[in-house]
């Protein structure tokens, strides 16, 4: 099987040194040598390894000072492939995304009619034996899975997500390996994101930064030194629940006064309805009614981004982070957001005189983000981080 030699010669689990050529390709040996600190013998051991299996490929030559040649190596996209499955509300995604994170294929079902577990691994194992059955097979090396929380990514269960049906405490990861003898490694939508946005984003010039996914939920995916951090039970970044309000509304999670009570889509469609906005408002209406300058549908959005601005301000405090990237269903109110919390968090500075830019910015991908990232969830895994 493709990819499952993992240990180097020397010891060395040589896709660290993968993930290092994806996200900065192209890059020479010697700046794979300073970035990870790896001795240039063992990077052009590994290299050729990697040559070798066509996992890697050179591609281009250039001077550099002293007049030495460097050669410059980029990854073979379709040489190692993952079987990424997306969990959402609504849908059940599977499909096949290679090492640049370019979906090749996918395949998804609506989500509504799983009554339970065993209804939905019928479906789920459909659309994977589907994938499992084209001429991709032989590249696949990991199976990613990307699910709404809340779940036990270590133990790789989905416990009981608000609005899925009847899907409940199941050991997605075992009935995976067992039917596919592949690794299998389970993450949140949110954090998978992140990941995504890591390896395949256009922003990774930033080492740190939190990932904040804003739609009918509200997630956080916090990356410390370009790796996903997930703290201590594995909820770090979980800023739906963090408190914007005491003694606020009461929150599914028992807490009060949670962000996600306040700035989730669904809570601020609630919010304009309870105001006078009408019964059948959805959340896309709500967003075309503001435009045009309708006053509830604009003063709920206004409350929206007043409270995600006390959250992003506290979990900036919190981390220390040095850019948000905000994704999720914000559609044409997405670069509003990102403005107003730009001109809240960019150039702060303490009364004390120690400054802090923040940066925030739009996620790189629309809609796809949690998908995509499986392949980095399983380059992950596979690379022992
Ligand atoms: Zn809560």
């Amino acid at each position: 099987m493709i990819g499952m030699n993992q240990q180097s010669m020397n010891g060395i689990n040589k896709h660290i040194l993968l993930k290092n050529i994806i996200i900065h390709e192209p890059i020479s040996r010697i700046e794979l040598s300073h970035l990870t600190g790896l001795s240039k013998m063992t990077v052009t051991g590994l290299v050729k390894e990697y040559l070798d299996e066509g996992i890697v490929r050179e591609c281009g030559v250039a001077e550099s000072t002293g007049g030495r040649r460097r050669t410059y190596l980029q990854a073979v996209p379709d040489s190692l492939l993952t079987l990424g499955i997306y969990v959402g509300r609504d849908n059940l995604k599977a499909g096949i995304i290679n090492l640049k994170g370019q979906i090749i294929q996918s395949e998804s079902m609506e989500l509504s009619v799983m009554e339970n577990n065993d209804v939905f691994l019928k479906g789920l194992f459909l659309l994977c034996d589907r994938m499992m059955q084209t001429r991709y097979k032989e590249k696949i090396w990991g199976i990613g899975v990307s699910c709404a929380g809340p779940l036990l990514a270590k133990d790789g269960v989905i416990l009981n997500p608000p609005d899925f049906n009847n899907i409940r405490n199941l050991p997605i990861v075992s009935c995976l390996e067992e039917r596919y003898h592949l690794p299998v490694c389970l993450q949140n939508d949110i954090c998978t994101a992140a990941l995504g946005e890591v390896y395949f984003g256009n922003r990774n010039q930033y080492d740190d930064f939190i990932y904040v996914g804003i739609s009918a939920g509200i997630g956080g995916g916090v990356i410390m030194n370009g790796r996903l951090y997930t703290g201590f039970s594995g909820l770090a970044g979980i800023m739906g629940h963090t408190i914007v309000e005491k003694d606020g509304i009461l929150c599914g999670c028992g807490q009060r006064g949670c962000l996600e009570m306040y700035s989730s889509t669904r809570a601020v469609v609630k919010w304009a309805r309870e105001n006078g906005a009408g019964e059948e408002l959805t959340w896309m209406e709500l967003l075309v009614r503001a435009s045009k300058g309708d006053g509830v549908c604009r003063a709920a959005l206004e409350r929206m981004t007043e409270y995600l601005e006390v959250a992003f301000a506290n979990m900036a405090n919190a981390y220390d982070t040095q850019c948000f990237i905000v994704g999720g269903d914000l559609h044409i109110y997405q670069k509003e957001i990102v403005k107003r919390l730009k001109e809240k968090l960019g150039g702060r500075s303490f009364s004390w005189g120690q400054e802090r830019n923040i940066h925030v910015e739009s996620s790189s991908f629309i809609g796809s983000a949690s998908f995509i990232g499986t392949a980095a969830l399983v380059l992950e895994h596979n690379a022992g981080i």
